[in-house]
């Protein structure tokens, strides 16, 4: 069903009045967790003003040690009820498990399934159960193949609104935190009819490399990008290191809006 063979002509995923995967690049932009009312609304503003479409932020996170902050959880729902109330933004958010599926598909517009979650194949067949576009990361370390399976995995239980994200592979190099795969965009193309956006964030892991990786994924066809945005990156309870401050994603959205329009 994901396959390029099964379907002329590409997936233009609707969400509301916002296409992903037709002609305008999508943004998708916010702190990698909710941690307070105040960052969240400050953070939305900012993404609100710059054009985007799309607000991100976990409430439900993965987190390597079990002694790291796991996220507001229920009450990082409702503040994402209110900033997408109070901005009009979309919201996108992760869903770990289905324990929190119903509650995680009522605050969201996007479903976001995790690197982490990429082969859970029990969530991948609940999320395909309903009815809301989902944003499936390639695993830490999954084969494009195996990436495409897991779409299918969601697709054939009848929900055919599946955005990929690239978010970086594990590979020997450790200058970066992964090694972000932009070969995945031509490569996702030719085999898929699905969008693909680019998270250069998780991708790099480093701030600094982040605005050259946007817009290589965007020269590169990309229908979207994932940045993880933060007031106040050096205090950020997650993924600080990787998190652009307001003003360096601003020049950054302003510098995709001018790119996007030769791509
Ligand atoms: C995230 O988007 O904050 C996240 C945890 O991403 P990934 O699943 O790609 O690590
Ligand atoms: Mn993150």
């Amino acid at each position: 069903l994901a396959s390029r063979t099964f379907k002329n002509g590409n997936t233009i995923v609707k969400v509301g009045n916002v296409e992903v995967g037709g002609d305008e690049i999508v943004i998708m932009a916010g702190p990698c967790a909710v941690e307070s009312r105040e960052q969240l609304f400050e953070v939305a503003e900012v993404v609100k003003i710059s054009g985007a479409q799309f607000l991100r932020g976990g409430v439900y996170k993965p987190r390597t040690s079990p002694y790291s902050f796991k996220g507001l959880k229920e009450q990082g729902l409702l503040l994402l009820d209110e900033v997408k109330r109070a901005t009009g933004l979309k919201i996108v958010t992760e869903v770990m498990s289905t324990e929190n599926l119903e509650a995680v598909a009522q605050y969201s517009d996007v479903l976001q399934i995790g690197a982490r979650n990429m082969q859970n194949f029990n969530l991948l067949e609940e999320v395909g159960k309903i009815k809301k576009p989902v944003l499936l990361k390639r695993g830490l370390s999954s084969t494009i193949e195996e990436w495409l399976n897991a779409a299918e995995y969601i697709m054939c239980e009848g929900n055919y609104d599946v955005i990929l994200c690239e978010r970086g592979i594990r590979t020997f190099e450790t200058a970066t935190r992964n090694t972000l795969d932009l070969s995945a965009i031509p490569v996702i193309k030719e085999n898929s009819h699905l969008p693909i956006i680019i998270d250069p964030s998780h991708g790099t892991g480093v701030w600094k490399y982040v605005c050259a990786m946007s817009k290589a994924a965007v020269a590169a066809g990309a229908d979207g990008l994932m940045i993880e945005v933060h007031p106040n990156p050096l205090e950020a309870l997650s993924d600080g290191a990787q998190s652009l401050r307001p003003d360096k994603y601003n020049a950054l959205a302003r510098e995709i809006k001018v790119l996007a329009e030769v791509c």
